[in-house]
């Protein structure tokens, strides 16, 4: 077989590039070890991001989740709840945060409503009568297996090839540059061979494996998250703790059940899927605080996922993984040694469609093609 492009990885971000160089005209082939959207991407937390949970410590990926996540409400209102968010300030909460808080929502352009009380409590009957201030913001809530889903239709629609259950175990690079894959599928152990003139790195936390493929080294900020399943639909919107980034922040409805999470562990296993006790203690007594029937609720599931994060500062970016850049880099591996091979790390399930845009304008930059990006502006599906 022969592409213009092959993707390695087929979560949110090889969907969504898959999506981006099809409409652009290229042939694509995506290589998924698994299913579409059944890592990460599918593991999730499930908050479309208005940014407002980044806003004080991560400017820029909060603008980046302001714009994504209206672009998203015009181009994949299929896969999302329209929930709205809340963050709720706790008895123990920080004063001084509030203020400089909603500061920073409103330079990323943000926007925050504060709510009295009683309207709270009216739309959010379990919220605690200890809550201080509560303000509205435009969170939602994504079903990311089926946007995912919906990015490999729309991309099949336009000609794109899925190989799911393929590893891609081989980069083949000749003078130089990336040049082709060797894919092994699942069960079979049956080889397969693509040829191509630019091959892009969308793996998620597994994108430090894949680089070295190819012989580069790709550092990551690996960090584990464990999310707890609850039985019943314990809120309407998203409800966040109003302090700076910690555990047991985020609870948000998602179907029949009600998510509750997370947590941040260093991990350098990109398959560290461990939910000790502890973390499960921490998540509901923590998010206990603003919803207190949570801690009589029925506990239906728990898991966990590592995010795939990179960031540009490394570990001078200090040791507390909720300080770690929810920013995105695209790679050119040409100054790797290794030209026409592309890396897109960071960000998140909220920023993928920009992250796409970016790889694809690198994948069109080595192939000198000019041709624009329309996924902002075009429906998925
Ligand atoms: C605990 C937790 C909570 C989160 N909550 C949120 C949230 O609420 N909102 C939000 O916006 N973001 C959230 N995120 C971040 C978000 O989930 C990720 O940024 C996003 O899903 C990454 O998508 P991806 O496509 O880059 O990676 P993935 O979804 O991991 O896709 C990479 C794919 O590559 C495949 N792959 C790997 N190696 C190979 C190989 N050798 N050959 C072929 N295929 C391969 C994998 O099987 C996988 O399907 C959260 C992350 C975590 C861990």
């Amino acid at each position: 077989m022969r592409v213009d492009v092959v993707v390695i990885g087929g979560g949110a971000t090889g969907c969504g590039i898959a999506w981006d160089l099809s409409l652009r005209g290229l042939t694509v082939a995506v290589a998924e070890k698994g299913e579409v959207g059944g890592a990460t991407s599918g593991r999730f937390h499930g908050l479309l991001h208005s940014g407002a949970r980044y806003a004080a410590t991560d400017p820029a990926a909060a603008a980046e989740c302001r714009a994504e996540s209206a672009i998203l409400g015009r181009i994949a209102a299929g896969a999302l709840d329209d929930t709205g968010g809340l963050f709720v300030q706790g008895p123990d909460d920080p004063d001084e945060f509030v203020e400089r808080w909603r500061g920073a929502c409103a330079s990323a352009g943000i926007p925050t409503a504060e709510l009295p009380r009683e309207e709270a409590l009216r739309r959010e009957p379990g919220l605690s009568t200890a809550a201080r201030r509560i303000f509205a913001v435009p969170d939602a809530v994504c079903r990311s297996i089926e946007l995912c889903r919906m990015l490999r239709a729309a991309a099949e629609a336009r000609g794109a090839r899925f190989l799911t259950r393929h590893r891609c175990v081989g980069i083949l690079v000749e003078a130089g540059a990336a040049a082709g894959v060797r894919l092994e599928e699942a069960g079979t152990g049956a080889s397969v061979e693509i040829r191509c003139s630019v091959v892009v790195n969308a793996a998620g936390p597994w994108s430090g494996a894949v680089a070295a493929l190819a012989g580069v080294s790709l550092p990551m900020d690996l960090v584990r998250g464990a999310m707890l399943a609850f039985e019943g639909r314990l809120v309407s919107a998203a409800l966040n703790r109003l302090r700076p980034a910690d555990e047991g922040d985020i609870i948000l409805p998602r179907g029949r059940v009600s998510i509750a999470g997370t947590t941040a562990v260093r991990t350098d296993d990109p398959d560290d899927r461990t939910v000790d006790e502890a973390e499960i203690q921490r998540i509901t007594e923590r998010i206990g605080v603003m919803l207190p029937g949570l801690r009589e609720a029925r506990l239906a599931h728990a898991w966990a996922a590592v995010r795939p994060l990179r960031d540009p500062r490394g570990r001078a970016g200090g040791s507390d993984p909720w300080m770690l850049s929810r920013d995105f880099s695209v790679i050119d591996h040409a100054a790797d040694g290794v030209q026409r091979l592309v890396s897109v790390v960071g960000g998140k399930l909220t920023t993928f469609r920009l992250m796409a845009e970016r790889a694809s304008d690198a994948v069109c930059g080595a192939l000198g093609r000019a041709a624009e990006c329309r996924t902002a502006v075009t429906p998925i599906g």
